[in-house]
């Protein structure tokens, strides 16, 4: 059965490359009938941010990407928190130990940096390896019986990989296609610490064979990594999991990988939610933004992967019937915010229009509007032209609120000697007027007009002016009949007063 699972580690804030890690994992799972695990790597106690995984959790549920295995959720694979497990990583370093894969680090953090000091001096850099881990403090330099009494006493350690010399490693991604490594330029990597604690490499690797994952879907940033883990899965005899690597999310102008920075500084989210942070910064989110979850999540399954068509609009279960692996690509994918929108606009259309006047009824709320005017009618009208229920608002806050104040520009050209008169005639129709739909309305004023020849814009300017304040907006009559001939009366006693 395909196993993926999505690894964070409770750092800070999911950002968005992290999502559509997540995403594809989640993709990949349901596409091929498999499950998709929420494992947390929270071993670098030194790096956990507080609430980083409750956050986590809670965007995934927003953008409907459920995990069917992870913390409170145990599929017969928990505990799903590496910090709760701990106890279990002890046994694998020192299977490694025992088949000479690895080997005891006794140097301390200061003698290292001693040994960087001087290899730079002579333009070179130092990497624990082969090349010098007889010249170091380890259990392949030191006696066996040193290295007991080292034990004994306490001393802090390291356990490190021992990787190999001399050797050209055939790395496969299904991304990327065949690597080749030269085993020579790699370091022995720390595995496992004195305080009981392993590192990401050696944590991750067990996990992922304890919980039988089949495919590791991961960002780039991690293929450094991978020799290493295949290396480690050769040396405890395991069969490795087949590897993903997906493309970096590039700016959306310039160069370079996207980072927390460039929303901030171009006006768009790069984090699913809202993230305060201890400092009292506050990163805005897309659900707070105003996005609909469908957008985020159609955005980010177009970068980095295209389903080879031009469709670009696909709900998540169409996503999961097009994706695959092998239509990601290697180059990085740029961000594009407008695009965003672009889809954003498309999916609020679709967003019921009982729940979308909802919201917009909430928003009114929050502006401290009663209102008695048809607010689903309004919404309908207004959506097509709103890419966020904010925008429902700048079309049409003129529903709620009397215009003050007359577009000046437009006001000149449409107020003139003699539209004093012409209002009230159009006054006086609407008092005529006893259904007072959109149609009679039009139907009454059109009539008036074309009989007495008077020249349309002569009317409608100024009567769109006196109702709305601005010459935008809906049909003019429309707008009369949703606003009732008592308030549009009002309004065009108003202007002409
Ligand atoms: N904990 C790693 C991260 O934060 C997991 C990387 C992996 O998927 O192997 O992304």
């Amino acid at each position: 059965k395909t196993r993926v699972r999505f690894a964070p580690s409770p750092t800070g804030p999911l950002h968005i490359g992290g999502v559509r890690t997540a995403l594809f994992n989640y993709l990949f799972a349901k596409k091929h009938g498999g499950d998709f695990v929420l494992r947390i790597e929270d071993t670098d106690q030194t790096r956990y941010v507080e609430g980083a995984e409750k956050y986590i959790i809670e965007a995934l549920d927003w953008l409907n990407i459920p995990f069917d295995e992870g913390p409170k959720k145990d599929g017969g694979f928990g505990p799903y928190r590496q910090s709760e497990r701990k106890h279990l990583y002890r046994e694998y370093a020192d299977k490694l130990l025992a088949s000479e894969n690895a080997y005891y680090a006794f140097d301390t953090p200061e003698e290292l940096n001693e040994h960087r000091k001087n290899h730079e001096a002579e333009g070179k850099t130092f990497i624990y390896n082969w090349h010098n881990r007889l010249k170091l403090k380890n259990s392949l330099s030191l006696s066996k019986e040193e290295v007991q009494q080292k034990l004994d006493a306490g001393d802090e350690y390291v356990i490190r990989f021992k990787s190999p010399e001399n050797e050209t490693l055939h790395l496969k991604d299904m991304i990327r296609g065949g690597m080749q490594i030269d085993t020579n330029i790699l370091d022995d990597k720390v595995l496992f610490k004195s305080d009981g604690m392993p590192t990401y490499h050696l944590a991750n690797i067990v996990d992922d064979h304890l919980m039988q994952i089949t495919h590791v879907i991961r960002g780039e940033e991690w293929l450094p990594s991978l020799a290493l883990h295949v290396m480690l899965y050769r040396a405890f005899g395991w069969e490795a999991p087949k590897f993903a690597h997906l493309p970096l999310i590039m700016k959306p102008v310039g160069k370079g990988k996207l980072s927390k920075r460039d929303g901030d500084k171009m006006g768009f989210p790069v984090f699913p939610l809202e993230w305060k942070t201890a400092d009292g910064d506050t990163y805005s989110g897309y659900r707070e933004d105003g996005y609909q979850a469908e957008a985020v999540i159609n955005m980010l399954a177009l970068l980095g992967w295209n389903p080879g068509t031009e469709q670009e609009i696909f709900s998540l279960e169409e996503l999961v019937q097009a994706f695959d692996l092998d239509r990601v690509n290697k180059a990085g994918a740029k961000f594009d915010p407008e695009k965003t929108n672009w889809f954003q606009h498309h999916y609020l259309q679709e967003v019921d229009n009982g729940i979308l006047a909802g919201q917009f009824k909430e928003l009114l709320n929050n502006k401290g509007i009663k209102t008695a005017l048809p607010v689903e009618t309004i919404t309908a009208l207004l959506k097509e032209r709103a890419t966020f229920v904010e925008d429902i608002w700048d079309q049409g806050s003129f529903f709620f609120i009397t215009p003050e104040t007359y577009d000046e520009k437009a006001a000149k050209k449409a107020f003139k000697d003699g539209t004093a008169e012409l209002l009230q005639q159009v006054i006086k129709l609407m008092n005529e007027v006893d259904d007072f739909s959109a149609a009679n309305v039009s139907d009454k004023i059109k009539g008036w007009i074309t009989d007495n020849e008077i020249g349309f814009g002569k009317v409608m300017m100024p009567l769109r002016l006196s109702l709305v304040g601005e010459m935008k907006g809906p049909d003019v009559f429309v707008i009369a009949s949703l606003l009732r001939k008592e308030e549009s009366i009002k309004r065009i006693e108003k202007a002409i007063d």
